[in-house]
């Protein structure tokens, strides 16, 4: 018999963590690799939200809560939405769970038959397509191009509609592309969906890292009709540099949302509850550490962009959001002798001892990412070593 599911055997892995682990056995054996492909902040989450897990627990608050999350870290969601989108949510349309991730997982479980399709832009975050698949969905992507600055139209949204789509995902500001999609953009996907009557899955979980002149707009703000169809995902791991609490929530169709909270009634019953209590003070407590934090991402970006840029052979967008720039390299892996981005990425590992990621996993295979979650000495190191390394095959 067959060891494993034919769920399961289709599953790739995710290329992020795995180039991040191979760079982390690199270190520990006493090789100096800078890693490049972390896809969190470097800041420790801040002191006020650890106090307010640690007097939880002391407290006794130790115990199960309701599988949906606490009714008042809903109420802080809410009111995160009140403050921040002017948009008015029910506790019944808030669900808090297990990181975004595991939030946008149990979301497909939900909307999802066999066959349905999603409209994913590319470059998009590794984990759609397999979560989409694991739902028995299809991934149907939609490319953006550096020429089109990594965002799809509304057109090529309609284009790709069938009568099996049931959903479109708008990662903004976006991982890996660091690009911002404006009020017009998103009003004009919204009316596509509107007349194909999909649901929007709008990830903002990068929402509080956003540079320059840019501001965040969700989706959701732009009409009823948009709203009813959204479903904002979001959560405390960028914002307040909580990745490893593993906390984030999803506001939208009661109905779905009711569903999603029953699937986790009987998989996951509920998250963590200390976790539960740090985001309470994450959104109810003092923000200072949250702008604090997208300005030295800032000062970083504008110190590295153009070191990066001039690379010979990269090609780079500066990015609006998020922690990541995402350089076209083709140029610079075929002077310097590679056959495509992963073996470049591999070499630049290797040789030059710089983790980065190959574009091929989140469907951009001429590009690679680096994230700039990092100390600006370390960075500024790795870009030297990357320019070298290009420099010398050349
Ligand atoms: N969505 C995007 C686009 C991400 O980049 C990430 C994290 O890398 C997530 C969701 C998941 O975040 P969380 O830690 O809340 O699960």
């Amino acid at each position: 018999t067959k060891k494993l599911s034919a769920r399961v055997s289709t599953l790739t892995p995710s290329t992020t963590l795995a180039i991040t682990a191979k760079a982390k056995e690199m270190k520990e054996s006493g090789i100096d690799v800078i890693g490049l492909g972390a896809g969190e902040p470097d800041y420790n989450t801040p002191e006020n939200i650890l106090t307010a897990a640690y007097n939880s627990m002391k407290e006794g608050k130790t115990k199960y809560t309701p599988s949906g999350g606490l009714p008042t870290l809903k109420d802080a969601v809410i009111n995160k939405l009140k403050r921040d989108q002017d948009l008015t949510y029910s506790r019944k349309e808030v669900m808090i769970g297990i990181g975004a991730k595991h939030i946008l997982y149990t979301l497909f479980q939900a909307i999802l038959d066999p066959g349905d399709e999603v409209i994913v832009p590319s470059p998009y975050w590794v984990s759609y397509p397999e979560q989409i698949k694991l739902a028995g969905g299809v991934p149907v992507i939609v490319e953006a191009t550096a020429e089109s600055h990594f965002k799809v139209t509304a057109e090529q949204i309609r284009n790709a509609v069938t009568p099996k789509t049931k959903a479109v995902i708008i990662n903004s500001p976006g991982n890996p592309t660091g690009m911002i999609y404006n009020r017009e953009e998103l009003s004009k996907i919204a009316d596509v969906c509107q007349e194909a009557d999909l649901w929007i899955v709008s990830d903002e979980i990068y929402e509080k890292l956003i540079y320059g002149e840019k501001r965040h707009v969700s989706i959701a703000q732009l009409s009823k009709d948009a709203k009813k169809r959204t479903f904002i995902i979001n959560g405390v791991s960028k914002s307040h540099s909580m990745t490893g609490w593993r906390i984030g929530y999803i506001a939208g169709d009661e109905e779905v949302v009711g569903a999603m909270t029953n699937l986790a009634s009987h998989s996951t019953s509920n998250p963590t509850t200390t976790s539960q209590y740090a985001a309470l003070e994450a959104y109810n407590g003092p923000q200072e550490a949250v702008e604090e934090m997208r300005k030295d991402f800032e000062s970083r970006l504008e110190r590295i962009y153009p070191q990066l840029s001039a690379i010979p052979g990269f090609h780079v967008i500066k990015p609006q959001g998020a922690f990541y720039l995402l350089p076209e390299v083709s140029e610079a892996v075929k002077n310097t002798g590679y056959d495509n981005v992963d073996d470049f990425a591999e070499a630049l590992l290797t040789e030059a001892k710089v983790a980065v990621i190959p574009g091929s996993g989140f469907g951009s295979p001429d590009t690679i990412r680096l994230s700039y979650a990092t100390s600006i000495d370390l960075i500024e190191e790795a870009i030297k070593r990357i320019r070298k390394f290009v420099e010398d095959n050349w």
